[in-house]
């Protein structure tokens, strides 16, 4: 199954084990990732959330030769203990952690973003989507002494207003900033820690936003190389920044969205 994208296959990962957080199914970012760190030898560890998901999970996972499953929600201390202690009794250490997790009510990710994000909303979206992101580090670092990479996802909504995405915007802008703060604190110990900036993709938690399709026609658009975001593309950057390639890179935000974040108008415009 991790033959469904065209990914080069080698040994930049050889030797290195990590944990993937985030796979829901097939067209989850994290399984894009996950494939192409497998193409290049990686030994992986996979989380998922809810006993609903382990039956799409647990087939990739054994697909890519992984023997360690574990159920995570991020929002529960007692289960991210149980979780890191099971890759802890499993690997002992670790090289690398892919944080692809995100949620908010869906009745949060449409309209007026000043009307309708309620405290409850606002509070959710920031505790699953970016101080996840922080406990993780924490807990992944405690597995890394001999240094390691740590990324996660996000999107341009944390830098600029895209209509709808609202609270989620606000929580990836958190996290963008809470990269770099966990970066500052990790890199002595040779921990370097990456946010990939994706353009919009085909997923579930795409489907989750009111107008999710315009996000995907608009970003193809707007985007300079006129194309969707690929799977590839995303994965080639994660394997970049996991993998030795990528160091002295940290703190940073890279996109990987064919170019959408740096146009300020599209073609057309000057009438
Ligand atoms: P997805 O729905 O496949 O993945 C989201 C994952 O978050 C799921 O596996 C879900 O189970 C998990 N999750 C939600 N709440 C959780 C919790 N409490 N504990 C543990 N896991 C939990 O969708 P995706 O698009 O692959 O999203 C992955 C990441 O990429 C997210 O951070 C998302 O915001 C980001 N992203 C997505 C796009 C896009 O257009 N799809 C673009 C840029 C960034």
């Amino acid at each position: 199954m991790a033959d469904e994208y065209d990914l080069p296959k080698g040994e930049l990962m050889k030797g290195k084990k990590g944990l993937i957080m985030g796979v829901a199914n097939h067209n989850s970012i994290a399984w894009g990732i996950a494939s192409q760190l497998a193409a290049q030898g990686a030994e992986l560890a996979f989380s998922y959330m809810g006993e609903g998901l382990e039956r799409r999970v647990r087939p990739l996972a054994e697909s890519v030769g992984s023997k360690l499953l574990i159920q995570a929600d991020v929002a529960d201390d007692a289960s991210m203990d149980a979780a890191f202690a099971e890759v802890e009794a499993a690997f002992g250490t670790i090289d690398f952690l892919v944080h692809s997790i995100a949620f908010a009510d869906k009745e949060q990710l449409k309209g007026s973003f000043v009307e309708n994000t309620t405290r409850e909303g606002f509070l959710n979206a920031m505790n699953i989507s970016a101080f996840s992101f922080v406990d993780c580090s924490r807990r992944a670092a405690k597995l890394m002494p001999n240094g390691g990479s740590i990324i996660c996802m996000t999107y341009l909504g944390a830098e600029r207003v895209i209509p709808n995405y609202n609270v989620m915007g606000v929580a990836k802008a958190a996290l963008e900033a809470s990269t770099r703060y966990v970066a500052r604190d990790l890199g002595p110990q040779g921990i370097r820690v990456n946010a990939i900036s994706a353009g919009a993709m085909r997923t579930l938690s795409l489907a989750g936003i009111s107008g999710g399709r315009g996000m995907l026609s608009q970003g193809r658009a707007f985007s300079a190389l006129k194309e969707d975001t690929s799977m590839e593309g995303v994965a080639g950057a994660a394997l970049w920044l996991l993998s030795d390639l990528g160091r002295s890179t940290t703190g940073e935000v890279v996109h990987v969205d064919a170019g959408f974040h740096m146009v300020g108008l599209p073609d057309g415009f000057e009438g």
